[in-house]
């Protein structure tokens, strides 16, 4: 077996150490790695065009011989060489060039030009044309000519020669078994890579460059699967892991819910259910309880941590920003230490010694720990963690994320998010993950009213602010979004500050935002909760997880600038009370084509999953999850839109195969991934 995947990852490239480097960078170690190094197009050097019939602006050859060259310098230095043939005379120019280029486009020459002509300011001409020397005896090409991926200093014809050996030597053998493989009615492997690389005499650009081409379907079937199978073995991996089996009575969690004023959802008590199933087993959970905003995670998170601190393990919830995490604080402290639960406050912005004190507790058995970041630095220990919460999760990075796990041993995982991840992401990036969803919102709550307002009828918002105003109801007031600088944002959120309370004497008016202290911060979203203010201006720290039921009207300043998670996030802080709540999305004109089809989504739509999947359609997956947040290489091939029904495929072929040919799947492993697996755990 391990011979079979050393061949299969293949053989270290024959070339200079120089060029091995440089090879490096695009991934290319092995003889594998270059024969799953595909064309990105194709170039056809199969005919010559005469220069009087050659068309502008598509690539063409053609076949001439210099007439004049000269290095000019004005107004740069460049070369400048006259072609002709029988038709007629064309302009090269080149910018960059080396001595032996200068010396091969003598006149007299025969060369072949490959390139794009385009109209000059002294008539048509090619810049930078690729060119060789040709005689009419040389044999023109028989077939379509690849172009690959590359970087500075390693040439198309270097590499194309290198993948000419790598085809010959490496080991193309197919990974599956005959039988599944002919039930996919796709060229085998070996067949597939040879066709990308070596066209077939006859074969059109087009054909080839269409990534439905059954070769293309051949190698992303098995990009796809490779990932399957890695994710797959993560997961079976951590099965293999043990974790403290959490069981207890559930007497804690069942006095918590008595203590509350109100029953959970069904969906709530599902999601509950399963979380308890997993903490019981003696390896770690690893669970995501997804739902939309006011779904009501924190309850479930709360009654996940009842059950760990009854089984005599400490509990720890990790949020992304100091005003969410001091609000769980609260709110668990209000719960829990009614009933006799220790609950501990660490956060960045405690004083040194005050910090001390609190790693002090947590490393001594501390039940329950709240927190930011903070929570994940050097310096914390924690005695015994059986739980690890990570709420907003998709706004941790995964390094973040396994570090919080890697505090205390092998703690059972829970993390929250409410941005929904659509399906076809879910089985590919995270088949890792269990899931939970919280599919039904408590009872009570009222639609909010989306309304797009343009600046123009700031007034009208104005009255409208006072009204509810004086029906004691609150709002929130959020200031444009001003990605490129902080300073600019909070600039803005001031004197929104001043304006509203020239606008609106009558009512009380407060400010938060990122640079106030958590104390003064702390302060201030107390007193809105309290109801001692009435508008509260914020920036974008109140998007994830504020709650504040009374709130019931939201404003969003410069709308058109904000993401759809965004929006929806922040449209989520109302609706939250028995009122019937508005979310009134200010925006300027011009409005861009993106910005005006993100606010007619958010306007139609409520369910955070229907936003969620129209933002990908959007964006494209490559930018909705990032590899930094998934922790997995995007695909080189395969598409999870386009594709996602060779996802499907690949997700059950690799039960399966993981089951009955482990061996193959190693094989396949070490193809694609040669020794890359690691960057896919996690
Ligand atoms: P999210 O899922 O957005 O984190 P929260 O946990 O903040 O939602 O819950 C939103 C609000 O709904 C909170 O005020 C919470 O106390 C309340 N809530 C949660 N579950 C229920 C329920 N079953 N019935 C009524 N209110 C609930
Ligand atoms: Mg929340």
């Amino acid at each position: 077996m391990k011979n079979n995947s050393a061949s299969a990852s293949g053989q270290p490239i024959r070339a200079s150490e120089a060029l091995r480097k440089k090879l490096a960078k695009l991934g290319l170690r092995s003889s594998v790695d270059l024969v799953v190094h595909l064309p990105l197009r194709y170039e056809d050097e199969t005919r010559i065009t005469l220069i009087a019939k050659a068309p502008s602006g598509v690539p063409v050859q053609v076949e001439a011989t210099v007439v004049s060259s000269e290095i000019q310098f004005r107004p740069r230095r460049q070369l400048v060489v006259w072609v002709e043939d029988e038709s007629g005379q064309l302009c090269m120019r080149f910018f960059n060039f080396y001595p032996n280029q200068r010396a091969t486009l003598v006149p007299g020459a025969c060369i072949r030009f490959f390139g794009e002509i385009r109209d000059g300011f002294f008539g048509a001409e090619m810049v930078h044309p690729r060119f060789a020397k040709a005689s009419a005896e040389t044999p023109l090409p028989q077939t379509l000519t690849p172009v690959y991926p590359t970087t500075a200093g390693v040439a198309q014809s270097a590499l194309r020669k290198l993948i000419v050996q790598a085809i010959e030597t490496a080991d193309l053998q197919e990974t599956l078994p005959p039988e599944l493989d002919a039930a996919l009615s796709l060229p085998s492997f070996a067949e597939a890579v040879r066709v990308l690389h070596f066209p077939p005499a006859g074969a059109t650009q087009e054909a080839l460059e269409a990534r439905t081409h059954p070769a293309w379907q051949r190698v992303k079937f098995e990009e796809v699967l490779a990932q399957q199978f890695s994710l797959r073995r993560a997961y079976l991996a951590r099965r293999q892991r043990g974790a403290p089996a959490l069981r207890c009575k559930g007497e804690l969690a069942h006095r918590l819910l008595a203590a509350l004023p109100f029953a959970l959802t069904g969906a709530q008590t599902r999601a509950s259910n399963e979380i308890v199933a997993d903490l019981a087993q003696p390896y770690p959970m690893q669970r995501l309880l997804q739902g939309d905003v006011g779904s009501g995670k924190t309850i479930v998170a709360a009654l996940a941590a009842c059950h760990a601190i009854e089984a005599c393990w400490q509990a720890a919830l990790m949020a992304p920003t100091e005003i969410l995490a001091e609000q769980h604080y609260q709110k668990l402290r209000g719960w829990l230490e009614p009933l006799g639960v220790n609950v501990l406050w660490l956060a960045g912005s405690l004083k040194a010694s005050q910090k001390k004190e609190q790693q002090a507790k947590a490393a001594a058995g501390a039940q329950l720990i709240v927190g930011t970041h903070a929570l994940i630095q050097e310096g914390v220990d924690f005695a015994k963690l059986g739980l690890a919460i990570v709420d907003e999760q998709h706004r941790f990075g995964v390094q973040q994320r396994l570090a919080l796990r890697q505090k205390g041993g092998n703690p059972h995982q829970l993390m929250m998010s409410a941005t929904p991840i659509p399906r076809t992401l879910a089985m590919s990036y995270y088949a890792d993950l269990d899931v939970s969803v919280l599919d039904e919102l408590p009872p009570g709550r009222t639609p909010v009213r989306t309304r797009l307002v343009s600046v123009g009828r700031r007034g009208e918002v104005i009255s409208f602010l006072e009204r509810q105003a004086a029906e004691n109801r609150q709002a929130y007031w959020v200031c444009p979004l001003i990605e490129e600088s902080e300073a600019l944002q909070l600039q803005t959120a001031l004197e929104t500050y001043e304006q509203l309370q020239t606008e609106l004497p009558q009512c009380r008016i407060g400010l938060v935002h990122g640079r106030l202290k958590t104390d003064e911060k702390q302060a201030t979203m107390a007193a809105f909760l309290a109801g001692e203010i009435d508008v509260l201006v914020a920036t974008t720290v109140i998007e994830v997880g504020v709650d504040v039921p009374n709130a019931s009207l939201m404003v969003i300043e410069h709308a058109e600038r904000f993401g759809l998670s965004q929006l929806h996030q922040l449209r989520g802080r109302v609706g939250r009370g028995s009122e019937s709540s508005d979310c009134v999305l200010l925006y300027a004109q011009p409005l861009s084509q993106l910005a005006r089809q993100r606010l007619k989504i958010i306007f139609e739509n409520t369910d955070g999953f229907e936003i969620a999947r129209q933002d990908l359609q959007l964006r494209g997956p490559g930018e909705f999850i990032g590899s930094r947040q998934s922790g997995v290489p995007l695909l080189r091939y395969a598409d999870l839109e386009a594709d996602a029904d060779l996802v499907e495929k690949a997700r059950i072929l690799a039960e399966q195969l993981l089951r009955e040919a482990p061996e193959r799947v190693e094989r396949h492993l070490a193809r694609w991934l040669g020794g890359r697996e690691e960057l896919l755990k996690s």
